[in-house]
C-alpha cells in the first residue's frame, strides 16, 4: 500500500458517448453523482476529466482526457478515481487491468458512483473484471448504450444521428432539390409507376418508348421524377427506391429501424423536421407496397405498353401480354398493338371531353378524410384519458383495458376507411384536372393506364381470318360507369 496523504486527492472521469445538445444533461448527472461520492468520503476533487462522444471500447479512438488522466496519475497528481460506472472509464479489459494493478500495487482508490465497484476490495476487483468482460461482449454484440440513446432520440422526435436520408441534412434541414425528388418518387409510385421505372428515371434513362418504326408510342418513365445522382455514385435500383418509399420520416414521423415510433397513446411521434409528403400519401404508398397482388396488379407495376396486363383476351378474359409489337393471349389472340392503342386513346379522349365527366367519377371525399382524421385523434385522446384515470386510480385495470380495446378497434376501423378513400386515386390527377383531355395527353404511361382502368374494360377479340385492315369491332370497350350507379329503390 502506498502512503496516504491527509486528504485523498480525487480525479473525476466523465464520458458521454453522444455529444449532441440535450445529452449534456447526462454528463451533468454523472458529475453530480461523482461529486457526491467525493463529499461522502471526504475526498478533495483535484481534477475532472471529460471526454465527449468518444467510445470507451474502440482502441482506435483517441480519448484525450482519458490519456491526460493516465499521465496525471503516473505523475502522482491524485490517489483516487471516481467514475460513474466502469463502462465510462474503459471497456477494454487491458486498460482495466492497468487500473486494477494501480489499485493493488500502488493503492489507487477507484470507485464508481453507482456503487458497483470499489477496486480497493477483492470483491470489487472481481466484479470489475467480470463487468469488463461482459461489457466487452456487449460492445461486440451491438453497442447497446448507443441504441438506447437512439431510441431516446427517436422518442423525442429528433433526427437520428449518423446517416442522413435523401432530402435532409444530418440535422433534419430540407435539401430542396433532393426533397423535390423524394416527393416525385412518392407521387409516381402512388400513381402506379413501377419501382424499376422510377429507378430508371432517377438514373437518367431514356424517357420515351418507340416502336419498330422509331415512332414514339408513350412516355415510358414517370414524369416529374428528376435525375438524381445517388450519393454512392451507383445507379438507382428498385431496392433503393423502396428504401425511400418505406421511410416514415418523409411523412414527418419519427422512426427507428424503419418502424414508426409511437407514444404511450399509440400515436406516431412527430419528428422535428418538415415532412416531404402528406401522411395520406405515405400510407397509400405503404398499402401499395404491402399489396401481395402488386406484382400482378394490372395497372400497377413495371409495364412498358399501354394494354399489357390491362386489356383482356376476348376468348378467356385473362389479361393479354405483349409480344413484340403485338398483344397476345397464347392460342386465342394475336393483334397489332399500334391501331388498338390509337383507338383506345381516342376513345378515352372523347370520354374525357364529356361535360358530365365529373358526375361519372367515383367519389373521393376530402371532407370525409378530414372527419376520419379527427375521429382517430378523438379515440387516441380517449385512450390517453383512460390511462391517466387508471394511473390516478380513478378506474381499475379491467375498465382501462375495456376502454382501450374498444378505442383501438374503432381506430382500426377508421384507418381502414381512410385508406379506402385514398385508394384508386392513380387516375385522379387526370380526371380532376381543369382540362382532363390535356392532362391525359400529357400523362405518363402509368397515369394513362390508370385512367383507362378507371373508365373502362377493354377486350380484344381475334382478328377475322384473312382480313388485313384493322376492324374496331374486334376491340370491345365497355365503360365502367353507368354499370355501377346507385340503384333506384
Ligand atoms: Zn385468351
Amino acid at each position: 500500500m502506498a502512503r496516504r496523504r491527509e486528504t485523498t486527492r480525487a480525479a473525476i472521469y466523465l464520458r458521454i458517448s453522444l455529444d449532441h445538445t440535450g445529452e449534456g444533461l447526462a454528463v451533468e448527472r454523472q458529475r453530480a453523482d461523482c461529486e457526491r461520492i467525493a463529499r461522502e468520503r471526504g475526498w478533495k476533487i483535484v481534477a475532472t476529466y471529460t471526454d465527449n462522444s468518444i467510445s470507451a471500447s474502440d482502441k482506435a479512438k483517441v480519448r484525450p482526457d482519458y490519456d491526460r488522466m493516465v499521465r496525471d496519475y503516473s505523475n502522482g497528481r491524485f490517489d483516487a478515481v471516481i467514475c460513474w460506472d466502469l463502462d465510462r472509464l474503459t471497456r477494454q479489459p487491458r486498460q482495466l487491468e492497468d487500473w486494477i494493478d494501480a489499485a493493488t500495487e500502488r493503492g489507487l482508490l477507484l470507485v464508481t458512483a453507482n456503487g458497483e465497484a470499489d477496486l480497493s476490495t477483492d470483491g470489487g476487483r472481481l466484479f470489475a473484471r467480470i463487468k469488463a468482460s461482459v461489457a466487452r461482449a456487449e460492445v461486440e454484440r451491438k453497442g447497446a448504450r448507443q441504441s438506447a440513446a437512439q431510441r431516446q432520440r427517436a422518442a423525442m422526435g429528433r433526427p437520428p444521428r449518423g446517416v442522413r436520408p435523401t432530402g435532409y441534412t444530418l440535422d433534419g434541414e430540407v435539401i430542396s432539390h433532393e426533397a423535390e425528388a423524394v416527393h416525385a418518387i412518392f407521387t409516381a409510385f402512388s400513381k402506379g409507376s413501377s419501382l424499376k421505372a422510377i429507378a430508371a428515371a432517377l438514373s437518367g434513362a431514356e424517357q420515351v418508348e418507340r416502336d419498330e418504326d422509331d415512332r414514339t408510342l408513350v412516355q415510358r418513365l414517370p414524369h416529374n421524377v428528376p435525375v438524381l445522382p445517388t450519393r454512392s455514385g451507383r445507379p438507382w435500383n428498385p431496392t433503393s427506391v423502396i428504401g425511400i418509399l418505406r421511410n416514415p420520416r418523409y411523412a414527418g414521423w419519427s422512426a427507428l429501424d424503419g418502424e414508426i415510433v409511437r407514444d404511450s397513446t399509440g400515436a406516431p411521434v412527430q419528428g422535428q423536421w418538415k415532412p416531404l409528403v402528406s401522411d395520406t400519401l405515405w400510407l397509400d404508398v405503404q398499402r401499395r407496397l404491402d399489396d401481395p397482388a402488386r406484382k400482378t396488379n394490372r395497372v400497377g407495376t413495371d409495364r412498358k405498353h399501354l394494354g399489357a396486363g390491362l386489356f383482356l383476351c376476348g376468348v378467356c378474359d385473362k389479361p393479354v401480354k405483349t409480344h413484340g409489337g403485338r398483344y397476345r393471349c397464347a392460342g386465342h389472340v394475336m393483334r397489332s398493338r399500334a391501331p388498338i392503342d390509337d383507338l383506345l386513346l381516342s376513345t378515352i379522349r372523347a370520354l374525357l371531353a364529356r361535360p358530365d365527366l365529373a358526375d361519372l367519377l367515383p367519389v373521393q371525399d376530402e371532407h370525409r378524410a378530414g372527419e376520419l382524421r379527427e375521429a382517430v385523434k378523438k379515440q387516441r385522446d380517449r385512450i390517453a384519458r383512460a390511462r391517466a384515470d387508471y394511473t390516478a386510480e380513478l378506474i381499475d385495470g379491467s375498465l382501462y383495458k375495456e376502454i382501450k380495446d374498444g378505442a383501438d378497434q374503432e381506430i382500426q376501423r377508421l384507418e381502414a376507411e381512410r385508406l379506402m378513400l385514398t385508394a384508386g386515386d392513380a387516375s385522379a390527377a387526370v380526371l380532376r384536372a381543369e382540362s382532363p383531355v390535356n392532362a391525359f395527353d400529357n400523362a405518363d404511361l402509368a397515369e394513362t393506364r390508370a385512367v383507362i382502368d378507371t373508365l373502362c374494360t377493354v377486350r380484344l377479340y381475334p382478328a377475322p381470318r384473312g382480313r388485313k385492315s384493322f376492324d374496331p369491332e374486334t376491340v370491345e370497350i365497355t365503360p365502367r360507369f353507368g354499370t355501377s350507379t346507385a340503384r333506384t329503390p
